[in-house]
């Protein structure tokens, strides 16, 4: 049976394992795939630990280890080398670890799932930690013609916005009210809702009926999600979409095989309403 895992620190709320097996069944695949909790100060032990087993043939790692995970590999994929962390690692048969980021493809796919217009799309993204750095370059690969990105220490959303090297990415501030007019699609990737709060949003930027995305998700719509709604957003969607589409293209990456994500997506959602986390 092929062995996989999920790294992170704390994990006992990941979802993963239930998405995972939900694929393997769904694609008939013999798997396992468990939970681990790594020390915050010994991943890579840890990491070691896991592919000593012959089975073990890939992991997902998330917060706090994307950044260690994107150092332990020795080949990476474009959109980890951009992103400068990894959520998939696959061990290859000489033993070394090749690392790809998901998470941008999951966006841009739930984004799509839920009919949303990507392709020429003005973004403006909030927030420049580690989750919107996995987005920048699969939302210009998907064709968006311009990212504004908002964060409140400006100089990391000027640095992130310098690496992707590309005109169409700005680093803005929550006055520049030329490149964050006519917005499209908000995406809030800040861990702001996490504390209940909303992060500094621009006056006015629903006013184009943008759709709001937050890239957290619990039960109840987020407190950004509510604040967008009493804005004017024409939708507002969490981000349970792109944690099931991230978890699909790393399941594609391991087997060859591409999950449907629609009825485990259902399924999670239900989950999630029936269950007692905040
Ligand atoms: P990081 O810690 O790397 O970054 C956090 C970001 O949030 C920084 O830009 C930080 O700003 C900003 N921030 C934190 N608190 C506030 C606040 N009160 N007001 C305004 N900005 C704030 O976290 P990640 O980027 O890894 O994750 C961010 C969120 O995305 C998390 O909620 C995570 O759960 C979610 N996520 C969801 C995924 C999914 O599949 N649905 C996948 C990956 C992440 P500053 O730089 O100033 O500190």
């Amino acid at each position: 049976m092929k062995k996989f895992a999920v790294f992170g620190n704390p994990i006992a709320h990941s979802l993963s394992p239930v998405i995972h097996n939900m694929f393997a069944v769904e694609l008939n695949e013999a798997i396992s795939y468990e939970k681990i909790c790594a020390p915050v100060d010994n991943f890579e032990s840890s990491i070691s630990t896991f592919f000593n087993s012959e089975n073990a043939k890939g992991c997902n790692v998330t917060v706090p280890f994307k950044e260690n995970a994107f150092r332990m590999a020795s080949e990476l994929e474009k959109g980890a080398k951009l992103a400068k962390a990894v959520n998939t690692l696959v061990r290859n048969d000489d033993g070394s670890l090749s690392g790809f980021n998901t998470d941008g493809v999951g966006l841009v796919n739930d984004l799509l799932n839920a009919t949303v217009s990507v392709e020429g799309a003005r973004v403006l993204l909030l927030g420049a930690g580690g989750a919107a750095r996995g987005v920048v370059h699969p939302l210009l690969d998907a064709g968006v013609s311009h990212i504004s990105i908002l964060n409140r220490s400006f100089d990391k959303a000027d640095i992130l916005a310098q690496e992707a090297e590309d005109s169409r990415v700005v680093a803005v501030t929550v006055n520049d009210s030329s490149n964050i007019a006519d917005i499209d699609i908000v995406i809030n990737s800040t861990s702001a809702s996490l504390s209940g709060l909303v992060p500094a949003i621009p006056e006015g930027v629903f006013d184009n009926n943008a759709v709001a995305y937050d890239m957290l998700y619990a039960k109840e719509p987020t407190r950004f999600m509510s604040f967008a709604a009493k804005q004017g957003a024409k939708i507002q969607l969490d981000g349970l979409g792109m944690l099931v589409e991230q978890a699909a293209a790393a399941f594609k990456i391991w087997t060859g095989k591409q999950p449907d994500t629609a009825p485990v997506l259902q399924k999670l959602r239900i989950m999630l309403a029936n269950e007692n986390r905040p």
